[in-house]
């Protein structure tokens, strides 16, 4: 196999492969986001290559600093790509300077001193610091998978192989000829070892990738379509959390269920996509009310709940009294004038020593008691034999 062979087809061919592999599958998951960041990576991968053949090697002082220009681009690239599935959004600064320094040091190297070994060691010396320093801060953010404490092995493991190549070049101290440099054995080592790094980089990505979309399918899948809140199965793990979270801070919670007042009626009369349509609005005013830290479901048909996080009753109890009268003046069907739908509300202050389940019956007694007085109304089960009004 020819060094010429290696350049001209194998990296280029590599790294456009996989740059086609993350556009199609961020075609299909366009949220995303990074997985196109990949894409754009790898194509740059493969022109920083392919570029090495197309340029004639009589310009080689051009396209070798320029390969390793768009080489380091695309491990910029990449680093974004990976500190933005994090929601970095800003390009990083000392990322940026080692770009911008191994790019200017592979010109001058190249350009002036006329010196491919200099621009092999100064290329990989930069590729190594970015993939050192992407690793380095992605091992301080918050996993946000089991796939992420794998990332930053593989990047250490990236940057670890750049130095030995580094040394085995300053090891062989070899003073090639720019000339000669493509068929030297250190532009083929160059050649597997960025293909390695290719395929080791690819594999986490696409696994960081698939481990994403699952996790936003299962996600959507406990969101119930109709009022947009989480269904129950959701809602009641994510409030054990809230309360095992509350337990070892001390924190007060609280927890409302609201019950629509005599919807079948509303059903039996304009029909069950008017019923639908009501749901709807409830999910958005009770999302409009919620702040961030709450949590939110659809319990039942058209029972909802609400955990109110740093809430005691007192603090509940008004916010239920702002839906209830939030919902009873809101329009709910633009079609229909004048048809209110009213709620019952249940509200109870979990005491910091019951389960979730005693923390339910609580609220849902207080329910009852505001369905027996009438209806349209909030309910405060204070203790858990005492409710007042
Ligand atoms: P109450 O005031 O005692 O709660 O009376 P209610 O009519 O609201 O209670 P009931 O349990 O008798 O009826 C609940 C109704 O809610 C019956 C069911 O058809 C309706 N329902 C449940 N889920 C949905 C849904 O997804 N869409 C629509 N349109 N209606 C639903
Ligand atoms: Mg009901
Ligand atoms: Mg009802």
């Amino acid at each position: 196999m020819s060094a010429q062979f290696v350049v001209g087809i194998l990296t280029p061919a590599i790294s456009f492969s996989f740059a086609l592999v993350f556009y199609v599958f961020w075609h299909k998951r366009p949220d995303l986001h990074y997985v196109k960041q990949f894409a754009i990576s790898y194509l740059l991968v493969g022109l920083s290559f392919a570029q090495t053949s197309i340029i004639p090697a009589s310009h080689i002082a051009v396209s070798l600093p320029l390969s390793a220009g768009f080489g380091l681009l695309s491990i910029l690239v990449s680093c974004n790509a990976f500190l933005f599935r994090h929601n970095i959004k800003k390009t990083d600064k000392l990322l940026t300077l080692f770009w911008v320094l191994g790019t200017v040091g592979a010109f001058i190297a190249g350009g002036i001193y006329e010196n491919a070994t200099y621009v092999a060691i100064i290329g990989g010396t930069a590729a190594s610091l970015l993939f050192f320093t992407l690793g380095y801060k992605l091992q301080r953010l918050k996993p946000k998978s089991l796939v992420d404490e794998y990332v930053p092995k593989v990047l250490f493991g990236t940057a670890s192989a750049i130095f030995i190549q580094n040394a085995y070049i300053i090891f062989k101290n070899p003073v090639v000829d720019l000339n000669t440099f493509m068929d030297s054995t250190i532009w083929i080592t160059l050649n597997m070892i960025i293909i390695m790094q290719c395929c080791a980089v690819a594999v986490a990505v696409a696994m960081i990738a698939v481990t994403d979309s699952m996790t936003i399918a299962s996600d959507q899948a406990m969101i119930d379509e109709l009022s947009g809140l989480q269904r129950r199965e959701r809602f009641e793990e994510s409030t054990l959390e809230a309360i095992d979270k509350a337990r070892r801070g001390g924190v007060p919670v609280s927890l409302i269920i609201c019950d629509l007042d005599h919807f079948k009626s509303i059903n039996d009369t304009y029909g069950h996509l008017a019923g639908d349509e009501v749901i709807k609005k409830i999910g958005h005013i009770m999302q409009a009310t919620a702040r961030s830290t709450d949590i939110l479901g659809r319990i039942g048909g058209e029972e909802f709940a609400l955990l109110l996080w740093n809430a005691d009753a007192n603090g509940a109890n008004l916010v239920a009294h702002q839906l209830r009268s939030a919902l009873s003046q809101a329009d709910l069907f633009e079609f229909i004038e004048d048809t209110k739908c009213t709620a019952s509300f249940g509200v109870s202050q979990w005491n910091g020593k019951d389960t979730y389940r005693d923390l339910f019956a609580l609220s849902d007694k207080a329910l009852y008691l505001a369905k027996h007085s009438g209806r349209d109304c909030v309910k405060v089960a204070q203790a858990k034999t005492e409710i007042a009004a």
